[in-house]
């Protein structure tokens, strides 16, 4: 993602204790492309102190975020974004005021479920509830889907509109405030049939159990899921495991990911080879 659109904050809202909801517009959007996956997500650049920053994407700088509703007619994006702690993202999302600058980058998305089937398995926390409630919204009225969330409160269990069938089931746990229930929840499920089609999106430890397990329990073929790592717990000591990579290792990794294959195939020689670094 390279692309840079500067836009400024229009407005924003608590939808819930700890969601808040930045909406942004700007001229710049009339060039902006959704790409119509309902997880679909930007890098939003977040302005710090230091003009030398720049305004070019930079993942050192910029905050993934899900656009939970685009509207090309004013144009504008609204993101929902978790007040968790003192991150550049969530200070901003908690200070946010109309007139803002800030620049998101072209769009990216990973939700893809197999034409054919009609049934799904979404499992979150509380940072995918934005890509959840979209993919609910946007759902045929064929379709079927379980979903787990787990939140920091159930004041944050939000109204999740579908034409399709639902059954959600909250749990409060993880999210950085204790452990994370939702590779323990998928353990007392039943097996999803064959074409269920699965997406997890949660902290990177639990999406990386959640794979394992899935690959190990479930045996699943890599189109009938995706797995998205959203945050790091202790991100600062995730960093500095990353930057004491040697270039030979950093080399390593980048070859195992080959962006001519699924995301998922990749992951099959990246897990073995992240532990075999301690990552
Ligand atoms: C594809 C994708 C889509 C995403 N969509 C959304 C979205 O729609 N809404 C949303 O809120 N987030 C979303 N995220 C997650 C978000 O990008 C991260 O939570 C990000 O780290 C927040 O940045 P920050 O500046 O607030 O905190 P950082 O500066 O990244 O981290 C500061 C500290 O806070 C901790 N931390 C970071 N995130 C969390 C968290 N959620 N809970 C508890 N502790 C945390 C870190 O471990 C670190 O110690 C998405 C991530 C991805 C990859």
């Amino acid at each position: 993602m390279t692309d840079s659109f500067r836009v400024t904050v229009a407005g924003a809202e608590q939808i819930s204790p700890n969601l808040r909801r930045v909406t942004l517009t700007g001229d710049a959007l009339q060039e902006w492309e959704s790409t119509a996956k309902a997880d679909e997500f930007v890098h939003v650049h977040i302005p710090g102190e230091d003009p030398a920053e720049g305004w070019e994407d930079d993942h050192d700088i910029a905050r993934h975020y899900t656009i939970r509703r685009w509207n090309p007619e004013v144009p504008s994006l609204e993101l929902d974004i978790v007040t968790h702690g003192h991150g550049r993202g969530a200070t901003w999302a908690r200070e946010a005021q109309p007139g803002d600058v800030v620049a998101v980058s072209d769009a990216h998305g990973y939700y893809s479920p197999p034409e054919a089937s009609t049934r799904r398995l979404l499992i979150a926390d509380a940072t995918g509830l934005p890509a959840v409630a979209r993919i609910l919204e946007e759902a045929g009225p064929e379709e079927t889907f379980d979903v787990l969330i787990e939140l920091i409160s159930m004041d944050d269990a939000i109204a999740l509109p579908s034409p399709a069938t639902v059954n959600v089931e909250w749990r409060v746990s993880g999210n950085g405030r204790g452990p994370c229930a939702l590779v323990s929840c998928m353990r007392s499920m039943t097996v999803p049939d064959g074409d269920v089609y699965v997406w997890v999106a949660c902290e990177s430890a639990e999406s990386r159990r959640a794979r394992t397990f899935i690959r190990a329990e479930w045996t699943r073929h890599h189109t009938l899921y995706r797995i998205v790592g959203y945050w790091h717990v202790d991100a600062e000591e995730q960093l500095r495991k990353w930057n004491a990579l040697t270039p030979e290792q950093q080399a390593k990794y980048a070859a195992i990911w080959d962006e001519s294959r699924p995301d998922e195939v990749n992951w099959l020689e990246l897990e073995p080879y992240l532990q075999e670094l301690g990552l």
